[in-house]
């Protein structure tokens, strides 16, 4: 088998047939693009390749008004196959127009799905072939036309009548045939034209609708992202109102819960759209009046002028506040006046009116209550104010103003309407009274306690006069002391009495104690003669009265310092001396005489103060013997001397009875006993006061702790460095 021969390349192929004598042209589109013409074509066309890529017309303008152009559109648009034969064609050769004749045939090449993307075109110059042709017909037709003109010219005269008959025939139909041909060709172009502008208007539908579905694509791209947006949207909006609702029940619960009491009333007839806990408690109602009208839930509102008030909000849109309002509300049957602080709030619904109202209240039956008590109380007060002659005072701490009655101001020898301020009341006060004052104020305002004092003031006629005064610090809420209230009498008469009373009592025991004096040098006399004898009788009984004696002698004795305090005659003299050793030779002498208490002093380093031994020695004496006096037999007394701080501090605590709180504070005073001791315990009631006169005189302190049936320990402090 010989070898296959090599393919020619697609190139070759075309130069190769671009030789055939057959004129060959491709063309495209509707203008018939000439795409390629062979030689044989460009030949006819008498053109040169300068024609490849023109378009048809423009390659071969001498076409236009002729048919071919308008064929070749045709052929491309519907995909068709025009042939012809010994067709004429006028072309320009040469610069000639000149008449050919060609068999040829324009043919559609199709591709797959029928579209045209060629036109084939071959052509056959037949103008010779068609001139001789034409020449042998003439030369055939015209030997024929001869013969049957001699046939004729015999028919002729046969015919004569015939031939003009028919020719007339002829001639009419002729004339007919020219015009419906005419008709035709118009139509013909009317189509065209009908049929060009169709494929125009299709065309530019086309485009249009091509367009059209480009947008709608886009269109529908974006509808798509948009679905795609919503959906996320709707998850959100759906995640949003849960939310809302979760927010919402928040909201409620809070309501519910609120510390005030809250309601909504909705439309005219005041419908309880949603009352809180606090208001149903206010109402003493349960969740069932919910959704009725507020005069049938509450049929004590009818008479009272809240409906009024709220028919008014509503039809002004103005909130209403109340103060303090007064309510009737029954409870349990029983009409009960209470007190309300609330708001009217107008709610505007979406047609911008006000179709509910927003209650917000409080009640503040108690403060009103309270403020009424305290009002009552002030009247009460300025009644025994007035009643007592007392002068009461307030004192601003920081400017030193002060606010008094006329009472005070005539305590302290002023006419009505003389000014008078906190300094004016220091400088009426005598001297030795202003330092004392000021401290115990201090002391009032540091702890927040009332003091009590009385001193001597000189009025501006120089008459002298006694105070007694009561005073309290008020103040601010950062407990900053911002006033001082006083409530202050005249004692002077009261002081005179005393006065009196102290001086008779001075010389009543001042005109005892020298009988008592003398009877007990007697029984001491006796007593030594009835030893002497061995009269065992006479020398206890003798014994016992001196005993008697002994404790009379203490009682005038107490009785006489009081009057010498009182009259300003007893004198400190003070010296420097161990405590320490003072309180254990009084233990000493006490345990001779009190031998059934085991009384315990743990001596530690000297205690050196600069008093009054003497009347510390009474202090010191005045406590163990209280001890001895108000606690059981065989307990222990228990003594104690320290320095805290700047002070020595003196203790003595026994196992007895104590004293109740109230008392504490009263023991101190002049002639104060406690109640409810058995009246086997004698005593006036002084030593404890001269106690607290002494340590007062030395700048200390005085006091007790007790615990009842535990036991009490009184305390004295003096300065260490007075
Ligand atoms: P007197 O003892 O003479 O009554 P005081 O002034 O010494 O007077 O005491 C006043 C009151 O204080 C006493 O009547 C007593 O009720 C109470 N008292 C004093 N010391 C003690 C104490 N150690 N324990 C219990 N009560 C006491």
């Amino acid at each position: 088998m010989s070898a296959s021969p090599p393919f020619l390349d697609p190139l070759s192929v075309i130069k190769i047939f671009s030789q055939t004598k057959n004129a060959t042209a491709l063309h495209v589109g509707e203008e018939a693009h000439i795409q390629f013409a062979n030689e044989a074509m460009l030949r006819i066309w008498g053109k040169d390749e300068a024609v490849i890529g023109k378009s048809l017309e423009d390659a071969l303008p001498e076409l236009k008004g002729q048919p071919f152009i308008e064929m070749f559109a045709k052929v491309w648009r519907e995909g068709l196959t025009i042939s012809g034969s010994d067709t004429p064609a006028m072309l320009k050769i040469d610069g000639k127009e000149q008449i050919f004749y060609f068999d040829f045939e324009y043919r559609a090449i199709l591709d797959d799905i029928g579209k045209t993307i060629c036109i084939l075109h071959t052509a056959t110059d037949v103008t010779d072939r068609f001139l001789k042709q034409k020449a042998i017909e003439r030369a055939t037709e015209g030997a024929e036309l001869l013969k049957k003109e001699e046939e004729l010219n015999e028919n002729l005269s046969h015919e004569n009548h015939t031939l003009a008959a028919a020719l007339d025939e002829l001639k009419a139909s002729n004339e007919e045939l020219y015009l419906t041909k005419e008709s035709l060709e118009s139509l013909n172009q009317k189509l065209d034209m009908m049929v060009k502008e169709r494929t125009e208007q299709i065309y530019f539908l086309n485009q249009e609708l091509k367009a059209s579905n480009e947008e709608i694509s886009a269109a529908n791209k974006e509808l798509a992202a948009s679905n795609e947006e919503l959906s996320s949207i709707n998850k959100k909006m759906a995640k949003l109102i849960e939310e809302l609702e979760k927010g919402e029940r928040k909201f409620r619960q809070l309501i519910q819960q609120a510390p005030v009491a809250i309601n909504v009333f909705k439309g005219r007839d005041l419908i309880i759209e949603s009352a809180n806990i606090k208001m149903l408690e206010i109402w003493n109602k349960t969740t069932e009046v919910e959704g009725k009208n507020f005069t049938v839930a509450l049929p004590e509102i009818a008479d009272q002028p809240f409906i009024e008030i709220l028919h008014a909000v509503l039809d002004t849109g103005i909130p209403y506040h109340g103060k303090e309002s007064k309510a009737i509300i029954i409870k349990d049957g029983v009409a009960e006046e209470r007190y309300f602080n609330f708001i009217y709030q107008p709610i505007i619904d979406e047609e911008e009116k006000v179709g509910s109202i927003l209650q917000v209240v409080t009640e503040v039956t108690e403060q009103v209550n309270s403020r009424k008590e305290i009002s009552e109380v002030n009247t009460r007060l300025n009644i025994a104010i007035d009643a007592g002659s007392l002068g009461s005072t307030e004192v601003d701490l920081e400017t030193g103003t002060m606010v008094y009655n006329e009472e005070f101001s005539r305590m302290f020898g002023k006419k009505p309407g003389e000014d008078f301020v906190y300094a004016d009341m220091f400088e009426a006060m005598l001297p030795e009274y202003r330092d004392r004052i000021k401290e115990l104020v201090a002391i009032a305002k540091q702890d927040n306690s009332i003091y009590h004092a009385e001193y001597q003031i000189r009025w501006p006629d120089g008459s002298l006069h006694w105070i007694s005064a009561h005073g309290r610090a008020r103040y601010d809420s950062k407990g900053k002391p911002i006033k001082m209230v006083g409530i202050l009498s005249e004692v002077t008469e009261v002081k005179a009495d005393e006065q009196r009373k102290n001086d008779f009592i001075g010389m009543v025991s001042h005109e005892l104690k020298t009988p008592l004096t003398s009877m007990t040098a007697y029984v001491q006399i006796l007593q030594h003669n009835a030893q002497k004898r061995q009269d065992s009788f006479a020398a206890t009984a003798l014994e016992k009265a001196h005993n008697q004696l002994k404790k009379m002698t203490g009682m005038i004795n107490s009785f006489l310092n009081v009057s010498r305090l009182e009259s300003g005659k007893i004198h400190i003299e003070k010296q420097d001396f161990d405590l320490c050793s003072l309180i254990e030779e009084m233990r000493t002498e006490f345990k001779v005489t009190a031998n059934r208490h085991e009384i315990i002093f743990e001596k530690n380093q000297p205690v050196v103060v600069n008093a009054d031994q003497n009347k510390i020695g009474h202090v010191v004496t005045n406590f163990i013997s209280n001890a001895v006096k108000y606690s059981p037999v065989n307990t222990l007394i228990t003594i104690s001397c320290q320095v805290e701080g700047n002070s020595a501090v003196v203790s003595v605590s026994d196992q007895g009875k104590g004293i109740k709180e109230e008392d504490t504070a009263k023991l101190f005073e002049r002639y104060y006993r406690v109640n409810d001791q058995p009246s086997t315990i004698s005593g006036f009631g002084i030593g404890l006061y001269l106690c607290a006169e002494i340590i007062e005189r030395h700048n200390g302190r005085i006091w007790v702790d007790s615990e009842l049936n535990k036991g009490s320990t009184f305390h004295f402090s003096l300065p260490l460095n007075p």
